[in-house]
């Protein structure tokens, strides 16, 4: 393990924890289309502007004890979760990394993460700004020195696309013959769509995936994510519940198994096929 300049750290965490409060901005405008940028915070509940000093991560949360300064509603524990969540991500990566090219590559990667899963369980959406900005980012990540090659990041972007496609092909033409029913799938529809298997942002996510780890970890992730969805849904199918499946949310946590622990699950699986 590599321990980095303690002050880079802190830094990092600090960046992390900022970088948090502006994907709480992302998480909930991004779905209902709103700018990230302008208007600037404003209270859901009074509509006043949140000032400077009441918007400093974490911190002000603590300070205004999770309430609006003027009428007192409750602010969402989500805010200040997100931003711990991100400050230990970057701070743990620079930590464990250095300050490298590797420590972004994971941080940024995260932090897409957990905004793909946020948006998802939330409004069953995966915005393109993380998906198709996240798989932008992690093709340009990968021309920077001690990550992945391109080759890997393009061929996994590509990889991880198609494998998605192939599943919702096949469950879109069960849908269409009948073999599953549509409203099975419990899904929230737009007015006028139609059920589909899968949603066309969990193939564009899986492409953000496969630029960041690769053929391997997309193919990894892949299984990991429809395992853990199978685990958690298998007993809500099997008692009647029924509840729209945010598969990201599955993907998310595959994808974080795979970049901490995708090395060690593969070379465990390999020792189990050896003789
Ligand atoms: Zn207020």
């Amino acid at each position: 393990m590599v321990l980095a300049e303690p002050v880079l750290v802190v830094f990092s965490g600090v960046f992390g924890a900022m970088l948090g409060s502006f994907l709480n901005v992302c998480v909930y405008r991004l779905p209902r289309n709103e700018s990230v940028i302008l208007p600037a915070s404003h209270c859901p509940g009074c509509g006043k502007p949140i000032a400077w000093y009441d918007n400093v991560p974490l911190l002000s949360y603590l300070a205004l004890r999770g309430r609006c300064r003027h009428c007192g509603q409750r602010i969402s524990l989500q805010y200040p979760l997100v931003e711990l969540a991100t400050c230990v991500v970057w701070a743990g990566a620079v930590a464990r990394l250095g300050p490298s090219f590797a420590a972004l590559n994971a941080a940024v990667f995260l932090t897409l993460l957990l905004g793909i899963a946020l948006t998802d369980a939330q409004h069953y959406v995966i915005p393109d700004e993380f998906s198709l900005g996240g798989l932008g980012v992690g093709l340009a990540l990968s021309l920077a020195p001690g990550g992945i090659e391109p080759l890997d990041a393009a061929i996994g972007a590509a990889a991880g696309c198609a494998l998605l496609w192939v599943v919702k092909a096949g469950g879109d033409w069960a849908l269409a013959r009948g073999l599953i029913r549509g409203d099975e799938l419990s899904q929230v529809l737009e007015p006028g769509e139609k059920p589909a298997s899968l949603g066309w942002g969990d193939l564009k996510m899986m492409a953000m995936v496969g630029s960041f780890v690769g053929w391997r970890g997309v193919l990894l992730t892949a299984f990991l994510g429809s395992l853990v969805g199978v685990l958690v849904f298998l007993p809500l199918v099997l008692l009647k519940r029924r509840a729209p499946v945010p598969f990201g949310v599955f993907l998310s946590a595959g994808a974080a198994a795979t970049l901490l622990a995708g090395p060690a699950i593969l070379g465990w699986y390999a020792s189990l096929l050896r003789p």
